[in-house]
């Protein structure tokens, strides 16, 4: 999990490397790939990005777009 802090499950959004090794947001929780969690707030989302925690849970590049994203759909 990218977050430090504890959050619900249903607070989660999962993201997957799927096997083309493209970076996508899982809003069903069952694609298959290798997962990273973060919660759904902005804050976290933008520390994140900042520490480039999801580059680091796939190692490999993940594009700003996916944070724009996460942005998206975050709750607040
Ligand atoms: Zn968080």
């Amino acid at each position: 999990m990218v977050c430090r802090e504890r959050a619900e499950k249903e607070q989660l959004i999962r993201i997957v490397k799927n096997k083309d090794g493209e970076i996508a947001i899982d809003d069903t929780y069952k694609l298959p790939g290798r997962g990273a969690y973060i919660c759904g707030k902005k804050d976290c989302i933008r520390q994140a990005q900042k520490r480039r925690a999801l580059e680091r849970a796939f190692s490999c590049k993940v594009e700003a777009s996916v944070y724009e994203e996460l942005q998206t759909i975050a709750e607040v």
